[in-house]
């Protein structure tokens, strides 16, 4: 008897822990909740004044101004596209990490990301003299999903590695088509990352305190962005990179069928 009671006692701490840590899931989903909402109300607050902004900018581009104060005018324009950035950033990386968002689900043929992502950075890769290698199969490279989205990822990668590359480096993207995935490869012969900030390097805001890296413009928001479509897609990131030595990002994600 005494030993049926302890197991009993044993059996209701455990369900009254369980209970408990039922209690902080919920909890931290609705703490989750309430900051994705909260982020997505400011980014929206900011987002009304700035397109008002914005406008007033353009209608000041057809007026002659005195040369002082363009030297403000143009620094007002680029901190105004910089705020713009952040907060479409921000309500982007709230739409893809909201696994309720709805995934319009179209076939998207990677090759077709790549290219377009090409023509994206074609100019910015030809300024600082490097190599853009694609390596695109023959067949379709089939996987099902938001076009948009998917896009977004490929161009994020792609741009990254040439931005993070100094001049005269190269870059290459490759797609393959396996059994039951797709795999896109970009890697470039760029400044690399320590083990250190590939461990942070898809929190949202994360960016290297590296040489190299701190001096370019951005906003950390793009590689959290790119986890959470990779992921909403039911794929998979991963890097290898090593200091001075270059970084390659693989993307897997299921083959259409
Ligand atoms: P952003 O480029 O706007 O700063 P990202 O989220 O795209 O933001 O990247 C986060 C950080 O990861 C960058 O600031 C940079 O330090 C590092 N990083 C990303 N891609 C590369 C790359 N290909 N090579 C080296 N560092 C990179």
């Amino acid at each position: 008897a005494v030993d049926a009671s302890h197991d009993l006692s044993r059996l209701v701490a455990s369900v009254t822990a369980f209970e408990s840590e039922r209690a902080t899931v919920a909890e931290l989903r609705e703490l989750e909740e309430y900051r994705s909402r909260l982020v997505s109300t400011i980014a929206h607050e900011i987002g009304n004044p700035l397109a008002a902004i914005t406008a007033h900018l353009e209608i000041l581009d057809e007026v002659e101004i005195d040369p002082e104060v363009a030297v403000s005018l143009d620094s007002i324009r680029r901190n105004t596209s910089r705020i713009t950035k952040v907060s479409d950033d921000l309500l982007l990386l709230v739409r893809v990490g909201n696994p309720g968002h709805p995934l319009s689900t179209r076939t998207v043929d990677l090759r077709r990301c790549v290219s377009e992502a090409a023509d994206l950075v074609g100019i910015a890769a030809s300024r600082k003299h490097q190599r853009l290698d694609l390596c695109l199969p023959q067949d379709p490279a089939a996987t099902c999903g938001d076009a948009d989205e998917l896009d977004r990822m490929v161009a994020n990668l792609v741009s990254n590695a040439v931005k993070y590359t100094p001049d005269g480096g190269t870059v290459r993207v490759s797609v393959t088509v396996h059994d039951t995935h797709v795999e896109l490869a970009v890697s470039d012969s760029g400044i690399g990352m320590s083990g250190e900030d590939q461990a942070q390097l898809f929190e949202p805001f994360f960016r290297s305190t590296a040489p190299g890296a701190a001096a370019q413009p951005g906003t950390g928001l793009g590689l959290a962005i790119v986890q959470r479509i990779v992921q909403r897609h039911g794929g998979e990131i991963q890097v290898t990179s090593a200091l001075g030595e270059g970084s390659t990002f693989v993307v897997t994600l299921p083959l259409a069928t």
